[in-house]
């Protein structure tokens, strides 16, 4: 017996025994790794000579023993061999994050989300199953391996008879566990149970799943005599035509015949129209192993010069590798209802990557390889149609579910702000609308729009603070006076946030006052009295909304000039400034090496010390390059500036240190304040003992 791994058998166990109850799911996840090893084999005979197989013969079959109450499904697809066995179904999901997760994830009830997430399909099976017996045998070889298991401790490889698997392929067979209570597994082994089944889940699976099915035909008796039947109607007689029709009673016998029980017509094939939600959403779970519903469909029908189906899905979550390095993006590309890529990653730009889906042109030659479809231009004119149809889809999320599009947000905002950073700020236009910020005016997510349209008259930047929480932004005294002048200031918390705005630089507000207003516009090219008064009346429109048009840059709060200062504000601080000079000089020598200067601040702030920054590289960005910089290698600095407030008893208690000369109060004063001001803005402070000493020392 060889054993489960121990991170695999705590999933196991997990699973089987979850809060998730939907058990029946177990048929159509063997029927996918069916077809997926049926693919396997299929793309194999693509490139590879040696393999020849039979498009028309690739099959699945289901199968059920109402008797021995086994479920089997069988495939001809690529067979495992022996170590395949034992590497693909002795290990849970045998991924290096799948094991990171099992091992430092936390327990339930994350379980839903660890299935779905790691495909463990097969394991499905002994939700119903108390026994799964393998027997597999790989394409070209002569040997039939068995793999068995109660899904409990471990299983068992044996060499299997020849004769068991005579052809290349697999056979899954569950045997059923015994019934108790409310839980009954009888009805998976009937021909209703499983056909039922295998339509509402399995439905679109490309290749033909067959089932004996029992039907009843009617074994018709001898024709009668003509002059026969003619006597009884003729007889006139109740009674006559009852008897006649007693003997007539036709006699049925049942038989069993081959069926292909799943439609194979490819859901992106029918009309929109006529499809459910409910279909798409079995489509998408069994064609894309998850386990929730997209959160959006999207449907594509193009006809022209290129004519092609797509069909796209938002998932309701992110899969837990899209933001790995390891993530494939990619859409599958059929060519008239043939699988030819299953991850066409020419079809999705980087940052709609997340969402999963299909194309299919008969446009496209099947024989299209990697290479040949990076310079097809055909397939250039279909992506570049695809990101304009899911922007356009996102945004009417944006506009229409906004709770959802949250959520949306939430999961792959990220993706979409790394898009506008990672492109140089090429996708800067087709992602800014899509975008949404913490606004610490209005205490929620808001779009550049909404915060432009909010600005007041003369604001030229989009105020944006850097940090670790949203929470410990809003507190910031560099946040606070922004608030306090009256302009919002948006809280960024993602590594990604400052690198997405700074790529962007500049926002333009167009200023329109809504969609609708554009209907105005419609009626253009025909030259019509009342089309020349609509266009007067569009012409006065653009007017208007050229005058509310408005170019932002953006500022981080954190700055030293964020250009707020009123003169009034100004003058103050050069006074104090010219007053204080020596308390400042003194300051900036105990703090060398830490602050590029020591200066009187124009904010008005409660505290009695900020820090902010000189040029590009504020503090969140200096501290995120320390986290990746490598070895020994100096992570760039940022130009720190200690900012004082005259107006605090601090201050006048230093003045008062350096008017008595006590230069050591003086420089302890000014290591307190530096390191405290760091605190406030989330920072670690370099030195946290010579700190703590110092704050003890004021207390001694
Ligand atoms: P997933 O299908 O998400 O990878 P599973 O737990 O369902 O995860 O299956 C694990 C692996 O076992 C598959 O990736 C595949 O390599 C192999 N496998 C499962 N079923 C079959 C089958 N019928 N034929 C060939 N290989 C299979």
């Amino acid at each position: 017996m060889r054993k489960f791994k121990t991170e695999s058998k705590k999933l196991l166990d997990l699973m089987i025994n979850s809060i998730y109850t939907n058990r029946e799911i177990f048929l159509r996840e063997l029927i996918s790794n069916a077809s997926d090893a049926i693919d396997k084999l299929y793309f194999r005979s693509l490139t590879d000579s040696s393999v020849s197989i039979n498009r028309n013969d690739l099959t699945i079959t289901v199968a059920y023993d109402a008797d021995a109450r086994t479920v089997t499904v069988s495939d001809n697809g690529i067979g495992m061999t022996k170590e395949e066995l034992d590497k693909n179904l002795g290990t849970i999901a045998h991924s290096d994050s799948m094991q990171f997760k099992a091992e430092n994830g936390e327990e339930a009830p994350a379980d839903i989300d660890i299935i779905g997430q790691f495909g463990v399909g097969f394991y499905s099976a002994f939700m119903v199953g108390s026994r799964v017996r393998v027997v597999s045998r790989a394409y070209g070889s002569d040997e039939v391996w068995a793999w068995e298991s109660d899904g409990v401790e471990g299983y068992t490889i044996e060499p299997a008879s020849p004769a068991e698997r005579p052809e290349h392929g697999t056979d899954v067979v569950v045997f059923l566990k015994e019934n108790s209570g409310d839980d009954n597994y009888d009805h998976y082994a009937t021909e209703y149970g499983l056909t039922s089944l295998i339509k509402r889940y399995s439905n679109y699976v490309r290749y033909p799943i067959q089932m004996a099915v029992t039907k009843t035909r009617r074994i018709d008796p001898p024709e009668p005599a003509e002059g026969e039947a003619g006597k009884a109607v003729e007889g006139g007689s109740a009674d006559g035509v009852a008897e006649a029709a007693a003997s007539a009673q036709p006699k049925f016998e049942s038989y069993v015949e081959i069926e292909t029980i799943n439609s194979m017509i490819p859901i992106w094939k029918r009309k929109g129209s006529e499809v459910t939600r409910e279909e798409y959403n079995e489509f998408y779970k069994t064609d894309f192993h998850d386990f929730e519903d997209p959160s959006r469909v999207i449907t594509l029908h193009a006809e022209g010069t290129l004519t092609y189906d797509a069909l796209l899905f938002v998932p309701s979550h992110a899969p837990y590798d899209l933001y790995s390095k390891d993530f494939q993006k990619g859409l599958a590309l059929y060519s008239s209802n043939v699988l030819i890529m299953d991850k066409c990653e020419e079809l999705l730009p980087d940052y709609f990557g997340f969402v999963r889906g299909v194309v299919d042109s008969a446009d496209l030659t099947l024989n299209i390889s990697r290479e040949t479809l990076q310079h097809n231009g055909q397939l250039h004119a279909i992506a570049r149609r695809i990101e304009k149809k899911i922007k356009s889809d996102l945004l009417d999320m944006r506009d229409n579910d906004r709770e959802g599009y949250e959520k949306f947000f939430g999961d792959f905002g990220r993706a979409l702000k790394f898009g506008i950073y990672n492109t140089y700020g090429q996708a800067k236009s087709t992602l800014e609308d899509l975008l949404l910020f913490y606004s610490a005016r209005e205490k929620k997510l808001v779009t550049l729009e909404e915060y432009a349209a909010a600005a007041p008259e003369g604001q030229e930047y989009i105020y944006y603070a850097t940090g670790n929480s949203t929470a410990q932004l809003a507190q910031q005294p560099v946040v606070t006076t922004v608030l306090a002048k009256g302009y919002d200031v948006l809280l960024c918390q993602e590594d990604v946030d400052e690198f997405c705005l700074m790529t962007m630089m500049a926002y333009h507000f167009e200023g329109k006052e809504d969609e609708g207003s554009e209907g105005a516009e419609g009626a253009e090219g025909e030259g019509t009295a009342s089309d020349a008064a609509d266009e007067k009346a569009a012409e006065k429109k653009d007017e208007q909304s050229a005058s509310r048009a408005r170019d932002f840059s953006f500022k981080n709060v954190g700055a030293e000039d964020v250009g707020l200062a009123t003169e009034e504000e100004k003058k103050q601080a050069e006074e104090a400034t010219s007053a204080n000079q020596a308390l400042l000089d003194a300051m900036h020598n105990a703090l060398e090496g830490k602050v590029e200067r020591v200066v009187v601040s124009t904010r008005q702030t409660e505290s009695p010390a900020v820090i902010t920054t000189e040029g590009d590289l504020s503090l969140k960005m200096e501290q995120m390059l320390q986290t990746i910089a490598i070895g020994s290698q100096e992570a760039p600095k940022s130009q720190r500036v200690l900012e004082l407030n005259p107006q605090h008893a601090v201050f006048a208690k230093l003045q008062k240190a350096q008017e008595a000369g006590e230069a050591d109060k003086v420089k302890l004063y000014a290591g307190i304040l530096y390191d405290q001001a760091l605190l406030v803005e989330g920072l670690p402070v370099d030195d946290p003992i010579a700190f703590s000493q110092a704050v003890c020392s004021l207390m001694e």
